[in-house]
């Protein structure tokens, strides 16, 4: 007797399920993937219960006719490839024709669509892969799409499911694969009737932003440098963190061609370019762009791997690892103070062990968070002084915590490249060392501008900045401000400027990116008086000459670090309110034991 037969297509499809459908995330993926495949400018995704109970998919999208709708329920049912040859030049997400198939499989589907130029719409609706329901509807052009009780019919894989908030999780990360690398379409996110996220259409650093950024918390992709190589075979594009902002968790995005792609070899290539900046354990954070031509590349491999496959890897890598160096080395990213050579400015060292001690001025109208006051006195809010009294009052007055003849004698040390140990009368002084170079910088960046002319390195090859019509516009108002720090500028043609000269402090930078930096950080952070922009050239230029985070420090250079900040006159905190200075008092230490 023969004892093969052929499988009922609905059994078929619930063991393809098995693959392509894991669970509410690869469904939503799928969902989302076609609206894209179909033209759409707007997907809203409504989600209940973590995707366990309901995964809906709204798009404006082409929309599919009355056969179609049938028939894209069917296994290897697909518009997107006709013949095996198209696998070599795919420009859409989806192309197996297996992922509806799968999905009504598993769950109960409702879905209408309309085509712009049908009348009317096709309500159809599929219970495990049986069509319990058709019909002529009307409805808006695009596709809606509900998943309902995934895996209503194999409670194993509904076992399987994880917590809500773990699932929930998976989705989110799914959908940031998609929408950071479709930043012209318009997404938004709903999960239990509230709105996770709304992403309006933009650029990719204002998606990256929308999706990452914190109105409370700095810009987020300010902590970021562009990376742009263009090459006949690949053009990588995209942001790169700053190894100062890095951090223990990172984001680490590649997409290629429009698509998310996970790739240890290449995040290899970035993880080396970084080598020697990132203190221990800390990981760069990155969102990397690849475009190459679609015959180089292979995603075939699994439909719900995200590996892909280039033609040639090592030369990829090369390229990749060289364009995120040079945007590091470009904003002077990696070290730029050379402690050893006596022509940099910055931080003499000082070889004998007496340092001279520093006059400690504390200045009591001094207010972090008050910026126009000097401008616009009367703008300045009634009371606020009283605000700032009690803000500060619980902490030890700043003189209490460390004094600065405590610094000529007590030992001091370098922790982890990023912080400079001294014990103080009243406990462990923790200095970031960074942040005290920047406020030291700042500190002499706002007295040239008000008083002193900058010292200026002359460039030995003159450069061009060349900017649209607005940076020029702003580019002109700061040009006295930028001339008093040091810039030798001059106005070259209606849309350009010529750099003879760069502040004797920047000598080892090159201009065109600090001054666009400047641009950049003015317009974003929008300052509007002369004062504050002032303040912002001036913290543009600190922040991205200080020492960065990684640099190993002598005992001397910490020694005059230290003093040089304790002459300022505000030396806890950053101009931009970050802390510098921190104590871990004796009474915290000996709690612990
Ligand atoms: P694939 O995307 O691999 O082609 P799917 O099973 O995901 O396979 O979809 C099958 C077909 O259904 C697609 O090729 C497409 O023609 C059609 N389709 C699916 N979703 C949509 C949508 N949101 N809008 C328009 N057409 C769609
Ligand atoms: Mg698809």
């Amino acid at each position: 007797m023969d004892i093969i037969h052929l499988l009922p297509d609905s059994v078929a499809n619930q063991i393809a399920a098995g693959e392509v459908i894991q669970r509410p995330a690869s469904c939503l993926k799928e969902l989302v993937e076609n609206s894209l495949d179909a033209g759409a400018t707007r997907v809203q995704v409504i989600v209940r219960d973590a995707g366990r109970t309901l995964l809906q998919v709204i798009d404006d999208g082409s929309g599919m006719s009355e056969t179609d709708a049938r028939l894209a329920f069917e296994r290897h049912a697909t518009s997107k490839i006709r013949e095996a040859k198209d696998l070599f030049s795919l420009r859409t997400m989806g192309f197996r024709g297996e992922a509806l198939a799968s999905i009504c499989a598993v769950a109960q589907v409702e879905m209408i669509t309309r085509r712009q130029e049908d009348e009317t719409g096709t309500l159809i609706e599929i219970h495990g892969s049986d069509v319990v329901r058709q019909e002529v509807c009307s409805c808006p052009t695009g596709t809606n799409i509900k998943v309902l009780n995934l895996f209503f019919n194999v409670p194993v894989r509904r076992k399987f499911l994880k917590t809500d908030q773990t699932e929930l999780r998976n989705l989110l990360t799914e959908f940031y694969h998609i929408v950071l690398v479709n930043p012209k379409v318009n997404f938004t996110f709903v999960h239990n009737d509230e709105i996770l996220l709304e992403l309006p259409a933009g650029t990719e650093k204002q998606r990256i932003e929308a999706v990452f950024g914190n109105p409370k918390r700095n810009v987020y992709t300010s902590a970021f440098v562009d990376i742009n190589t263009e090459t006949e075979m690949v053009n990588i594009r995209g942001f790169v963190i700053k190894p100062e902002n890095a951090t223990k968790k990172a984001e680490q995005y590649f997409f290629v061609n429009g698509r998310y792609m996970r790739h240890p070899y290449f995040l290899k290539a970035v993880q080396t370019a970084y080598s020697g900046m990132l203190a221990n354990d800390y990981q760069p954070s990155f969102f990397i762009y690849f475009d190459i031509a679609p015959e180089a590349i292979d995603v075939n491999i699994h439909p719900t791997k995200t590996e892909i496959k280039f033609a040639d890897e090592q030369t990829v890598f090369q390229i990749l690892m060289a364009s995120v160096r040079e945007a590091l080395g470009k904003f002077s990213l990696a070290p730029t103070i050379d402690f050893d050579t006596s022509g940099s400015l910055d931080i003499p060292v000082s070889t004998s062990k007496t340092v001279s001690r520093p006059q400690v001025t504390v200045d009591p109208t001094y207010n972090p968070f008050h910026t126009r006051g000097t401008i616009y006195p009367d703008r300045a809010p009634k009371g606020w002084e009283s605000l700032y009294e009690s803000m500060t009052d619980p902490e030890p007055k700043e003189t209490d915590v460390l004094h600065a003849e405590d610094v000529e004698n007590c030992p001091i040390w370098q922790y982890n490249g990023r912080y400079i140990l001294l014990p103080s009368e009243n406990g462990l002084v923790i200095i970031n060392q960074h942040r005290a170079h920047t406020a030291i910088l700042y500190a002499q960046f706002m007295e040239q501008l008000s008083h002193t002319q900058g010292a200026i390195q002359q460039l030995l090859f003159p450069e061009v900045l060349v900017l649209p019509l607005d940076e020029m516009v702003l580019m002109n108002q700061l040009s006295g401000d930028l001339r008093a720090i040091g810039f030798d500028i001059e106005q070259l043609t209606p849309d350009s400027y010529s750099i003879q000269g760069i502040p004797a402090q920047l000598a080892q930078q090159s201009p065109l990116p600090v001054l666009q930096h400047i641009l950049t950080q003015v317009r974003e952070r929008g300052a509007d008086t002369r004062q504050e922009w002032r303040e912002q050239i001036a913290r543009t230029l600190a922040d991205s000459s200080a020492i960065p985070y990684g640099k190993t420090l002598t005992e001397a250079e910490m020694r005059d670090l230290v003093s040089r900040l304790l002459a300022l006159p505000q030396h806890k905190h950053t101009a931009d309110g970050k802390t510098i200075l921190s104590l871990l008092s004796d009474e915290e230490i000996n709690k612990r034991f």
